[in-house]
């Protein structure tokens, strides 16, 4: 660039005649060289050889097209079709008329007839050429990363909106491409090789817009975009693409990831296609063996809606936007079905998306630990409900809690159970505490101590969802539990498959062999009950009985149980 901007200060502006008639090279010559720099050759191979030897110092090239050897078109074909010798410009010799249009079209800059014009018409045709040809060099070095070559982000954005406006409504899809942990390849490597592999993907990237069309760009230190016409084939091209991107990483593990907006009309315009490239990029960032994810308007808006519910949770505990409600469980080991205790469901009473089912949240919660916040808050809120009932009724309603995965990992969460029971005057059994089987699957040790050290304070614990966790009967007999709840899959079919059934009375079974009572959830009708019973099941959950239900309706069932209705 500095020596480029020398030159346009006037110095060392070189400018190469050729032509194979010594005295036409020389009246030129005489014409240009008190402003430049001239040099000579007397046929086409010469030129060539100078000009490829030279390229950087030389400005202008004035070539006649008739030479013998390699003639003035052939070598202008050449010059322009050389992506290192195109920028520079080439004025071309000519005597007939139809040879102008020709050599325009071939990429000469400008013409000039012999016999010669007056020498300030002529020295006035060169240095237009040439400024021309400058001014655009730095144009596109401006434009471009001088890295890659490729645009830089707001001339790649200039150029594309401009595209657009030309083509409207042409669909374009945009792809995000980042390289995974390009920092480590700068730290491990060095920042040498860093710029290499920069470099390459910047060549594959290039050679890719020329197949299909568009525009790419370098938009942050790892980060390029790529805008395409609308393909239909879009996922074989990025499939062949990813494969030539192996192979440029050597073997060292470098890897890219790819967002990509397949235009479907859901993004109006360049900068939103580019959101939606980002956003589906983004989410691979931490997966590496997936390279490349296609945006989806549906799941955006879910992930949207999570991250709203995430950020809406702090308060919604301080507005007491959740709710407790509470499923009744029946004892059906008598005549009659009892009401024995309830589990304690969370809702949450959004102000703007209405009544939210945990099935949309705890798992999100799970996460990021805020699921302890949640549960502390519906343990306290079970336990002073029981205590409440206790008062109002004179009996005491046991209710089982759901403690998470999370939890069991929390050293005070001993603590914190035994302080919920003690403030509420309750004993510790009355707080049942359901635990899924996969979090012993997938945590034994620490589960086995959390339980014990649990029930050692004298909790009750009911191993929730039982027969999805895969524990080996090995492992079951070691478990300190309390019941086994199985879980609601295996009691939907059991009365049309016998299979299911058959199961059922096998996990029954076990339990008689853990010495532990059997509780079944989401019964739904009077047959699935009365073969649940057939089976030796102890206690039934489900909406045969009740829905989860808020407090104060749930008040009626304790009234039914007090004056003996069950059903
Ligand atoms: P879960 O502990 O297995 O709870 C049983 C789920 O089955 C509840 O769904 C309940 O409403 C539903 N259910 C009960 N009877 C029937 C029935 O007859 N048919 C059908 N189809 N479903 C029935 P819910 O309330 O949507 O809760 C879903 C899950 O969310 C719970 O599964 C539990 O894992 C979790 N959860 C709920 N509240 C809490 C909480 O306070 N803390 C934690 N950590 N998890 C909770
Ligand atoms: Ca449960
Ligand atoms: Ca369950």
């Amino acid at each position: 660039m500095q020596e480029l901007l020398e030159r346009k200060k006037g110095l060392h502006r070189r400018v190469l005649i050729v032509d194979d008639e010594f005295i036409e090279r020389e009246m030129l010559g005489n014409m240009l060289c008190d402003l430049y720099e001239v040099t000579y050759a007397g046929d086409g191979e010469i030129a060539l050889e100078i000009i490829r030897r030279d390229m950087q110092m030389i400005s202008l090239v004035i070539l006649d097209l008739h030479m013998p050897g390699l003639d003035g078109y052939s070598l202008l074909k050449i010059i322009r079709s050389d992506s290192e010798l195109r920028r520079i410009p080439v004025i071309v010799l000519t005597s007939e008329k139809g040879a102008e249009v020709k050599s325009l079209q071939l990429g000469a800059a400008d013409f000039i007839s012999k016999p010669y014009e007056a020498p300030d018409v002529i020295r006035a045709r060169v240095g237009h050429s040439i400024e021309l040809a400058e001014d655009s060099i730095i144009i596109h070095e401006t434009e471009r990363d001088s890295l890659t070559g490729l645009f830089n982000k707001e001339f790649f954005y200039e150029y594309g909106k401009r595209l657009d406006g030309q083509n409207d409504n042409m669909p374009m899809d945009a792809i995000v491409l980042d390289i995974n942990r390009f920092h480590m390849v700068n730290e491990l490597y060095g920042r040498a090789y860093g710029d290499l592999i920069l470099k390459r993907i910047g060549r594959s990237i290039h050679e890719l817009v020329q197949q299909t069309g568009g525009l790419a760009c370098r938009s942050g230190s790892n980060s390029f975009g790529i805008y395409l016409p609308h393909s239909t084939d879009l996922r074989k091209m990025i499939s062949q693409y990813t494969a030539r991107i192996n192979d440029i990483m050597d073997d060292r593990k470098i890897s890219v990831r790819m967002g990509i907006y397949y235009d479907d009309g859901s993004a109006s315009d360049m900068e939103r296609r580019f959101d939606c490239a980002r956003l589906a990029c983004h989410r691979l960032r931490h997966n590496y063996t997936t390279c490349y994810d296609l945006y989806n308007a549906e799941l955006h808006s879910k992930e949207l809606h999570s991250e709203r519910l995430i950020g809406d949770m702090d308060r919604a505990l301080a507005e007491e936007q959740f709710r407790v409600y509470y499923q009744p469980k029946y004892s059906i080991r008598g005549e009659r079905p009892v009401l024995s205790s309830a589990e304690a469901l969370v809702r949450w009473q959004h102000p703007e998306f209405g009544m939210v089912s945990p099935g949309e949240f705890i798992s999100l919660f799970e996460n990021n630990g805020l699921i302890q916040k949640l549960d502390r808050y519906v343990w306290n809120e079970a336990a002073k409900q029981i205590r409440r009932w206790k008062e109002k009724f004179g009996i005491t309603i046991p209710v089982s809690v759901n403690v998470s995965r999370v939890d069991i990992f929390d050293p005070l969460l001993g603590d914190i159970l035994t302080e919920i029971t003690g403030s509420n005057g309750l004993a510790p059994e009355k707080l049942l505490l359901e635990i899924t089987e996969s979090a012993y699957t997938d945590s034994s040790q620490q589960i086995v101590d959390t339980v014990a050290s649990l029930r050692d304070r004298g909790f009750r614990i009911e191993m929730d969802d039982f027969g999805c966790g895969y524990s080996s009967l090995n492992m079951l007999t070691s478990l300190p539990i309390d019941a086994l709840k199985l879980d609601m899959k295996f009691i939907r079919n059991i009365c049309e498959n016998k299979k299911d059934y058959r199961l059922v009375e096998i996990m029954i079974e076990i339990a008689r062999l853990l010495e532990v009572p059997v509780i079944a959830e989401g019964v739904e009708t009077k047959e699935q009950m009365e073969l649940l019973k057939a089976a030796g099941c102890d206690i039934i959950q489900g909406y045969y009985f009740s829905k989860p239900l808020p407090a104060d309706e749930f008040e009626k069932l304790i009234a039914d149980r007090i004056n003996g209705n069950a059903e």
